[in-house]
């Protein structure tokens, strides 16, 4: 078994493969142990306000180490997860997890947020406000520091049932967050009828608006619809100076990407947190 490649199991869980082969069966099992061993890792990538300097939150994202596959990215696991009836549990686990660290950070006097990404499947759960509501009570963390983000492309598949939903989130007091906005073709309508605190422009456009000028002209629209409709507007996957010096001239208020932190483990959080100094950037111009 130990001879076998990685591309072999990489050809198995392949998102698109709906066949219940051997390897993806054992693959579901192992990730339902790691569910339940709490063997899922959860990391958290700062989120910074650039006119400020001051780091505002973190998204939690999972990471999977499986014990003879080594790492699995989870937009491989995820898609399995919502295959096989175990995405909620890990939902849940993820919740909690990110929850009880917030709570944490603001007991150390980090007034931060934390970010849950939810998936598809989770805007068919009905008992999903129930269950947020009773984890933000056992953890102490107002409802106003957690935000959930659910994909554009999540929304706009079934709009009046994910509008149903994001009502019922949004009668918790939590804030919501469209991710990975720019790809999935909301309509505008669609869209003012949510109740959505932020938009989160996609990594795909924002990783190039340095060298195309039609990436910038995504960004810089969406960036005006975002604050059109009073919402905030998020830059993921800032990863260079000149990026983040164009993302701070456009006027996005919260900036994320591996320039600012790659996602941390929970314990070298803190430790970041205290030696981590903003980009310095003077009339738009990166000088640091
Ligand atoms: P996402 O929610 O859009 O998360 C942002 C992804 O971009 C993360 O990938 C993050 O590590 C990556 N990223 C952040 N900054 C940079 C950068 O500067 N450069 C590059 N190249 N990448 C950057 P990750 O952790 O692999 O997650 C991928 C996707 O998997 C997430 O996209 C999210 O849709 C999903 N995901 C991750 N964790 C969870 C989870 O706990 N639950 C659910 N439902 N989905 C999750
Ligand atoms: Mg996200
Ligand atoms: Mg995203
Ligand atoms: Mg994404």
């Amino acid at each position: 078994h130990a001879a076998k490649s990685s591309h072999t199991a990489l050809r198995v869980y392949l998102p698109a493969d709906d066949q219940n082969t051997p390897d993806r069966l054992a693959l579901i099992t192992d990730l339902r142990d790691a569910i339940d061993r709490r063997d899922l890792l959860v990391v958290f990538q700062p989120k910074l306000d650039p006119h400020t300097g001051d780091v505002t939150g973190a998204e939690a994202l999972s990471r999977w180490h499986h014990p003879t596959h080594g790492s699995i990215p989870p937009d491989q696991f995820i898609p399995l997860a919502e295959h096989s009836g175990l995405i909620r549990p890990l939902t849940l686990h993820v919740l909690e997890s990110a929850l009880r660290r917030c709570a944490a950070w603001r007991r150390d006097g980090h007034p931060l947020h934390v970010a849950v990404n939810l998936s598809a499947n989770s805007l068919h759960d009905p008992t999903l406000p129930e269950v947020v509501a009773r984890l933000l009570a056992q953890s102490g963390v107002p409802a106003e520091a957690l935000t959930l983000e659910i994909t554009e492309s999540t929304i706009m598949a079934n709009p009046a049932g994910a509008k149903a939903v994001l009502d019922q989130l949004h009668g918790l007091g939590v804030r919501l967050s469209i991710d990975d906005f720019g790809t999935g073709y909301s309509s505008l309508g669609r869209l003012r009828e949510l109740p959505l605190h932020e938009v989160k422009i996609d990594r795909s456009f924002v990783q190039r608006v340095a060298v195309d000028h039609r990436d910038r002209a995504v960004v810089r629209s969406a960036v005006q619809l975002g604050h059109a409709l009073d919402l905030e507007v998020v830059a993921e996957g800032v990863e260079d100076q000149e990026t983040y010096a164009y993302l701070v001239r456009e006027g996005c208020n919260l900036l994320q990407g591996f320039l600012i932190s790659r996602p941390l483990p929970p314990d070298e959080f803190a430790g970041w947190l205290a030696g981590h100094r903003a980009p310095n950037v003077v009339q738009g111009r990166f000088t640091a």
